[in-house]
């Protein structure tokens, strides 16, 4: 029996969670993703799981207006988080008010997974996008046990995970915010895994604390930074970490370690499952030329309901904020217009990966190219020189005014 088509099943992990006979467990392909697995022994063919699967549901999900370009007053939680740090601030409202938040972490063996907290000294471990699908395995339940209670429960996670929890829950909670991130597909575990052990190999280290999106040289320009426990750093770009590379790089070469069914992603549109979504607001470079300081990250929030509304007013006055529009959040984003296409080297490049070690794969698949790398720093540098984009930003209206006219 299938749950779902196995090619759009996202590996969300909320199935096994309804199964009323623990039959259900998840296994992980060659490519390292998991997927449920029945034991047969076990089924009672209730289909419960199939019932709940978000890809077996049409769920109608809303598109809203209530767009704002946002970035943290405070310049080190906008530095630690990935975009303007609006995550941090929301969490903390709900934690400083009793309630508990979750959300994806690395753990001691550097394995993403879905975690509780309910204090603000663990806050920064949910901080951050973490490049590798996130294990949600156990979560859907502890949420529900949450909501029990009287306090606020925060759930964030990719738009997958958040239509799996409302899909599982079956009703709306009053004490239930999620919030969804704008995603472009999640990487596979196994080659974060053989990256980790690589570096490891290379540096002669084990990684002890990961950035995926350290904002050195700039936000734009994605970059890794490895701190390692013997002491010494490792910082690359995405055009010569091999790790962002592939997830990353054109030239036919990024997207090659993302699960299949990102390709077919339903949730890439401005439809969200969440009450709040957040992404990193490309739209501003072109936008808002004069905003000198946009190179340390800004946040595209949407507003989707009115529970979203609430708790974003009351954290509002930490940070800056312009009111924006869908024109200004399609830019560079593709994630909210549809899903990236499977890349044409996909199938070969995964066919080797199952012969070839980390390091044959490198010499096969990855290309370093040094003057796009310094070509890219340079004009996301020039940035912050407001008469440079002066040009960029008339293109950019003359272009929206051309398709307002139809031309
Ligand atoms: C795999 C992935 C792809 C993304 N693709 C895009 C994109 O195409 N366009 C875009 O605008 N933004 C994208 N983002 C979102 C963006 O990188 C930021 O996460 C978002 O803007 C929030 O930033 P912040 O500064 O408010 O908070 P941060 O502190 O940076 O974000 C933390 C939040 O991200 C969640 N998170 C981190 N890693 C994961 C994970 N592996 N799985 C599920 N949730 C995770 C945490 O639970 C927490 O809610 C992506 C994020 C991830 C993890
Ligand atoms: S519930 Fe999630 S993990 Fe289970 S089959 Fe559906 S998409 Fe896959
Ligand atoms: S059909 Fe029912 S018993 Fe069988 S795996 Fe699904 S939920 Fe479990
Ligand atoms: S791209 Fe779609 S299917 Fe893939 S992780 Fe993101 S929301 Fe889920």
């Amino acid at each position: 029996m299938k749950i779902c088509d196995e090619a759009l099943c996202t590996g969300c992990m909320m199935c096994a969670e309804v199964c009323p006979k623990s039959a259900i467990d998840y296994r992980t392909n060659v490519q390292g993703f998991w997927y449920p697995h029945i034991e047969e022994r076990k089924c009672i063919e209730c289909k419960k799981c199939e019932k709940v699967c978000p890809i077996n549901i049409d769920n109608k999900y809303k598109k809203t207006d209530d767009i704002v370009a946002a970035w943290n007053r405070d310049k080190d939680i906008r530095l630690s988080s990935t975009s303007g740090g609006a995550f941090y601030s929301l969490a903390k409202c709900v934690l400083d008010n009793g309630g508990v938040v979750y959300g994806a972490a690395l753990d001691a063996s550097n394995e993403v997974c879905h975690k509780r907290i309910a204090s603000i000294d663990e806050l920064h471990l949910l901080s951050g996008s973490k490049y590798v699908q996130s294990n949600t395995g156990g979560c859907y339940r502890k949420v529900k046990d949450d909501l029990t209670g009287e306090n606020m429960v925060l759930f964030s996670g990719t738009p997958c995970q958040v239509s799996a929890l409302r899909s599982f829950l079956g009703k709306e909670y009053k004490n239930l915010i999620c919030i969804d991130i704008v995603c472009h597909g999640v990487p596979s575990p196994r080659v974060f895994k053989d990256y980790v052990d690589h570096v490891s190999r290379k540096y002669s280290s084990t990684p002890q604390r990961i950035n995926f999106r350290y904002k050195k040289p700039c936000w734009s320009v994605f970059s890794m930074k490895i701190d390692f426990k013997d002491g010494s750093t490792y910082t690359a770009s995405k055009f010569k970490d091999p790790y962002l590379y592939f997830f990353l790089v054109g030239g036919g070469r990024g997207d090659l370690t993302l699960r299949r069914s990102c390709f077919e992603c339903r949730f890439a549109s401005p439809e969200r499952t969440g009450d709040i979504t957040l992404g990193d607001f490309w739209g501003i470079l072109a936008t808002s030329p004069k905003q000198k300081d946009q190179e340390n990250g800004v946040n595209i929030v949407l507003i989707n309901s009115p529970k979203g509304r609430a708790i974003f007013d009351k954290v509002s006055e930490q940070f800056e904020t312009r009111w924006k529009n869908w024109d200004d959040a399609y830019h560079s984003n593709q994630s909210f217009i549809k899903p990236w296409s499977e890349p044409g080297l996909y199938k070969q490049f995964w066919e080797d990966y199952q012969r070839m070690d980390f390091d044959t794969i490198l010499d096969k698949y990855y290309v370093y190219d040094r003057a796009i790398e310094d070509k890219k720093i340079a004009e996301a540098k020039s940035r912050a020189e407001t008469y440079k984009n002066i040009p960029k930003m008339i293109k950019y209206y003359l272009r929206r005014i051309k398709n307002r006219i139809g031309l």
